[in-house]
């Protein structure tokens, strides 16, 4: 029986990975170099100062960027983020939350990459009484992020659960690869536009469409 749940954030709380990857694809574009929607898809969960060193390194192995342009790339990232309207909350994932909070004896735990300071505020007036914030693990508790099982092994030892009471929801190959790494039951929820090979390699213990699927899925985990 299932008693942790450990949700991701971007693609699963919040239906933000559409804007993200656009704001990607534009100021990737005004810098010069080619990254899809895809590509922000896959690398999902990789800090965006990797993405942006890894960017250079593959098209412009001869230009030099010094952190300070790395900073000033990821603001303008997220500049464009907001100018394309942010986030909203991902359909049906209330319904959700609200099913796993009335089971017996449940946390509710958000694990995510993020180092946003107004993430409560954000969790709180998106799913109200869902959320604390000692049940957070975010990139000020974790620096060292997805794909390293850290974040989810973290989340792990906080909820004082024994490893096969606990259930991770992600829709990221990277993030699947971290709950894996971390030895943990994982529930890949494919809100993208990836398909099921992406995340074959980690054998996900389901696979589903989206989150009305997930609410269906949940008596299988009591
Ligand atoms: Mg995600």
């Amino acid at each position: 029986m299932k008693k942790g749940f450990f949700f991701d954030m971007d693609g699963v709380l919040f239906d933000s990975m559409p804007n993200h990857a656009r704001a990607w694809e534009i100021v990737m574009a005004r810098h010069g170099l080619h990254f899809t929607k895809r590509d922000c898809y896959l690398q999902e969960g990789c800090t965006s100062r990797d993405v942006i060193q890894n960017a250079y390194r593959q098209q412009k192995p001869d230009v030099q960027i010094s952190l300070e342009d790395v900073e000033a790339f990821y603001r303008e990232k997220g500049e464009m983020f907001i100018e394309l309207g942010g986030a909203k909350p991902m359909r049906g994932v209330y319904d959700v939350l609200k099913a796993i909070q009335a089971m017996p004896d449940t946390q509710i735990w958000v694990v995510t990459g993020s180092a946003q300071t107004t993430l409560l505020d954000q969790l709180n007036s998106a799913f109200p009484g869902i959320f604390a914030r000692e049940r957070m693990i975010t990139a000020f508790e974790c620096p060292h992020g997805k794909p390293r099982p850290e974040p989810y092994l973290k989340a792990w030892e906080r909820s004082g659960l024994k490893k096969e009471e606990c259930c991770v929801i992600e829709n990221a190959p990277l993030g699947l690869q971290a709950a894996r790494a971390a030895d943990l039951f994982t529930i890949v929820v494919n809100t993208g536009p990836l398909v099921y090979e992406d995340f074959a390699p980690w054998k996900p213990d389901a696979f589903l469409p989206d989150m009305k699927a997930l609410l269906d899925y949940l008596p299988n985990l009591v």
